[in-house]
């Protein structure tokens, strides 16, 4: 089985570019040229020193010595919660923001849901002095307040969308709408590993560092450079391809996807794409869709802005149906637990899209000689009002 990418941008029956015809150029140049920029020694070396002085990479491979011996197994955590903004999206941002620079594009564009993404591509932006736009749904905008006043404090300008149900879908919608006006000048910043071909390849070749350092650091830590299984959690999917890629094709290594429950698959209110979309298209591509009879798409729910996305990365609508991952839906009270449980054994307050990650271990066991690799996407900071809220003082 290949789970990577063909020269027609599809994993398996998954992917494509669904776009419309004003954007053909557009996409086709950066089909084009995105290996070719990405793969030159230049380019690697400005993504390299990046990353190491300005992220912060290598992000630590953290044994969690009190949580592992609560599972009675071997638990690393990939600390993506340490890089600069405070979490894995930075990578991604600075990769496509040095690409579209080498491309000759003057100005970026990003839609954004809870606003990490859009923190993150601010802050790229303003590192290279680079004008940005960022749409964001309105009901977003009032939700994440201090996320919107950071990208404006980063000199980028946010426009809120009214349209639709205001959330990320819409900004999609509307950054989309940009680009199609500004073709010649504009990149279009997506932030995981979804949209038209070759986004979710681009996207997840930028975020493979993740398990590139996972394989160097398991090699040092334990004298071999694989784990039994990889955790991590999937809202469009880009920690977690980050974290599979370079293991997709070694089948010692078991893949482990946590995508968001919410209130619980039977319910209404549920993020679950993979477990219960159907098969549709979305922002230009074809995966798993959470949609009505009508093809009308379900708005999703979950406690985490960030996992809240009603598609799915093509890459993993493929891994998912050819069994290659395990896929598990992790509720809002498994991860809301999860996390407080982390931050009791480990003193790390982890991000909600993590802390469902982390509940795989409610619903799995492992053995005592597994060597267990979760990916903790994001630090907990900007959740600190949903934990207050759910975990009222003196408990
Ligand atoms: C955005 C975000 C996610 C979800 O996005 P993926 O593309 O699925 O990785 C997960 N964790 C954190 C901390 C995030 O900010």
């Amino acid at each position: 089985m290949n789970y990577h990418v063909n020269e027609e941008g599809y994993y398996g029956e998954f992917g494509g570019a669904y776009i419309p015809e004003i954007l053909h150029g557009n996409v086709e140049r950066l089909k084009r040229e995105y290996l070719q920029i990405m793969e030159s020694p230049d380019f690697r070396r400005e993504f390299d020193a990046l990353m190491r002085d300005y992220v912060g990479r290598p992000s630590p491979l953290y044994y969690a010595k009190r949580l592992s011996e609560k599972y009675g197994t071997r638990i690393y955590l990939k600390r993506e919660d340490l890089n600069h903004t405070g979490a894995h999206k930075i990578n991604n941002a600075i990769g496509q923001v040095l690409l579209a620079r080498r491309m000759g594009k003057t100005r970026i564009i990003a839609e954004t849901g809870a606003g990490q993404h859009g923190v993150a591509t601010a802050t790229v932006c303003a590192l290279m002095g680079i004008p940005c736009v960022v749409y964001m749904g309105k009901t977003d905008t009032e939700r994440q307040r201090l996320n919107v006043r950071k990208m404006e404090m980063l000199g980028a300008e946010v426009r809120p969308v009214t349209s639709g149900n205001m959330t990320l879908k819409d900004a999609t919608n509307e950054a989309i709408r940009d680009w199609c006006c500004n073709p010649s000048d504009t990149h279009y910043v997506i932030g995981s590993v979804v949209g038209p071909h070759p986004y979710p390849d681009m996207v997840t070749r930028f975020q493979a560092i993740i398990s590139e350092e996972i394989r160097e650091q398991l090699q040092q830590q334990e004298g071999r450079g694989y784990p039994d299984y990889l955790i991590a959690c999937v809202g469009g999917g880009s920690n977690a391809a980050g974290t599979f890629y370079h293991y997709l094709n070694d089948e010692r290594v078991k893949l482990v996807a946590a995508e968001a429950a919410g209130m619980g698959v039977n319910t209404t209110e549920t993020a679950a794409t993979i477990l219960l979309g159907k098969r549709g298209i979305i922002h230009g591509s074809r995966t798993f869709v959470m949609q009505d009879e009508d093809g009308q798409i379900i708005e999703p729910y979950s406690v985490s802005a960030g996992l809240d996305y009603p598609g799915i990365g093509p890459l993993h609508a493929h891994l998912a149906d050819s069994g290659r991952t395990e896929v598990l839906a992790v509720t809002d009270r498994q991860a809301l637990d999860a996390a407080k449980e982390l931050t009791l054994l480990e003193g790390i307050i982890p991000a909600l899209e993590s802390s469902h990650a982390l509940g795989v271990f409610q619903h799995k066991t492992f053995r005592p000689d597994n060597l267990v690799v979760l990916t903790l996407s994001g630090r907990g900071d900007k959740d600190m009002e949903t934990y207050i809220d759910h975990f009222p003082q003196h408990q």
